[in-house]
């Protein structure tokens, strides 16, 4: 039960906080980063919805993460998690297939 769930959208439904972006974040594609970095504390953080890790925003790349009260996002001045350009290529040919993605082999 504590084991947090990487699919569907946990996230919160809210604008970038990047003021040259501030597009409508839904899903911070966390399935999307790399396995080497899913087993980070940044990672666990931003899955989490706790501060101390960042993701890079889905449509400018820069970093946000969580704030303190787990349900905003703020701009990040830490080193972003990087999404995994395998996975990214998966997801896209995968898409239409509506399949049930297993990341880990
Ligand atoms: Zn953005």
């Amino acid at each position: 039960m504590a084991t947090p769930s990487f699919h569907g959208s946990p996230w919160p439904d809210q604008a970038c906080p990047h003021p040259g972006c501030q597009r409508h974040i839904r899903d911070l594609l966390a399935e999307m980063v790399s396995t080497q970095d899913q087993q980070t504390p940044d990672f666990r953080a931003v899955v989490t919805q706790q501060p101390d890790g960042a993701i890079p925003c889905p449509y400018c790349q820069q970093a946000v993460e969580h704030a303190a009260d787990g349900k905003s996002l703020q701009i990040s001045a830490r080193i972003p998690l990087r999404y995994a350009r395998a996975k990214m290529e998966l997801r896209a040919k995968d898409y239409g297939a509506q399949k049930k993605l297993r990341w880990q082999s």
